[in-house]
């Protein structure tokens, strides 16, 4: 996933832990397979492909999570879109690559998740438009990250954390006590900014200091603003607390998007999810569910 994964259960008994979180990151590593734009014979890279021309059964798992991301666009009124990949492919943060205006402007009505027709009776997708690609890099570490927790029930293990970059979620507590989750501050990596103490929830963050690269003063990076296929400017970092990780990573990218305001009026009227928000001054906000905890 080109992501810093981690795993840390309790158990008393050594070998079966080894075991287990060896299965833990083969299915990390599964589903990045799985879900990657970049390897040429996933089954994401196969529906970019051929989607546009004919609609295209994929695996009930892919089906799945696209139809699950596209709950997220209507929910967030669009911020959250899959189908941002249509402009967002052109941007090569590696090689410090970004698209002129006139290629934001040929594919930006590609950008559209009501362009994504999906047929449940076959698990068949099919685009509505020519150029529409998807990426499912704002929803798939979480759910890696559910998947992971699910294993490590079965395995019979009641404490854990698992994290995949920004993603994290906490099964039980950590000897008792919760786990301490820290946010960076976006822009000093040695710094936290506030610690949330967590058991049984979900963490996501979402950064503009992931993935970027700077250039004329200008910092170009990975989460894309759906109506002008550029990066967020309004945003250093949102961070959302939720029950399970697909969530927390879909809203945390949402949140990113969506700018404080709007984010939080949408977390406020959710259950069981929380937000804290770094906006492009700097300034912190939280959701009314928090009360700003100490910092450091
Ligand atoms: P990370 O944990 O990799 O930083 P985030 O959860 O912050 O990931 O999501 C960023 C990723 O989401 C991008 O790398 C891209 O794959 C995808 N993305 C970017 N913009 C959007 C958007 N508007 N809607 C959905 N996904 C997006
Ligand atoms: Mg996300």
């Amino acid at each position: 996933m080109g992501t810093h994964i981690q795993v840390e259960l309790f158990s008393s008994d050594k070998t079966a832990a080894d075991n287990c979180s060896r299965q833990v990151f083969d299915e990390m590593h599964r589903i990045d397979k799985l879900m990657s734009p970049y390897i040429p014979s996933s089954e994401l890279a196969r529906l970019n492909a051929q989607a546009h021309q004919q609609a295209t059964v994929v695996s009930k798992e892919l089906f799945d999570l696209i139809d699950r991301a596209i709950y997220f666009s209507e929910l967030t009124q669009g911020a959250f879109d899959i189908t941002y990949a249509s402009v967002g492919y052109l941007y090569d943060y590696r090689h410090a690559k970004k698209p002129d205006d006139d290629n934001i402007k040929q594919s930006l009505d590609a950008i559209n998740y009501r362009h994504i027709i999906l047929d449940a009776s076959e698990h068949s997708v099919k685009f509505r438009h020519k150029d529409t690609k998807i990426d499912l890099g704002g929803i798939a570490k979480g759910y890696a990250v559910d998947n992971a927790i699910q294993l490590i029930r079965n395995c019979g293990v009641n404490n854990a954390l698992v994290s995949a970059g920004g993603d994290s979620r906490i099964l039980g507590d950590k000897n008792g006590k919760p786990w301490m989750m820290g946010i960076q501050h976006p822009r000093n990596k040695n710094r936290v900014v506030v610690r949330i103490p967590l058991r049984d929830s979900a963490i996501s963050t979402s950064g503009d200091y992931q993935r970027f690269f700077i250039q004329s003063g200008k910092r170009y990076h990975h989460i894309i603003q759906p109506q002008s296929g550029r990066p967020v400017d309004h945003t250093w970092s949102a961070s959302i607390l939720a029950d399970n990780a697909l969530t927390s990573d879909a809203l945390s990218t949402s949140a990113f998007v969506m700018g404080t305001e709007k984010a939080l009026q949408l977390i406020n009227s959710l259950e069981h999810t929380e937000a804290i928000i770094i906006d492009s001054k700097g300034k912190m906000h939280y959701s009314s569910g928090l009360m700003p905890p100490t910092s450091h």
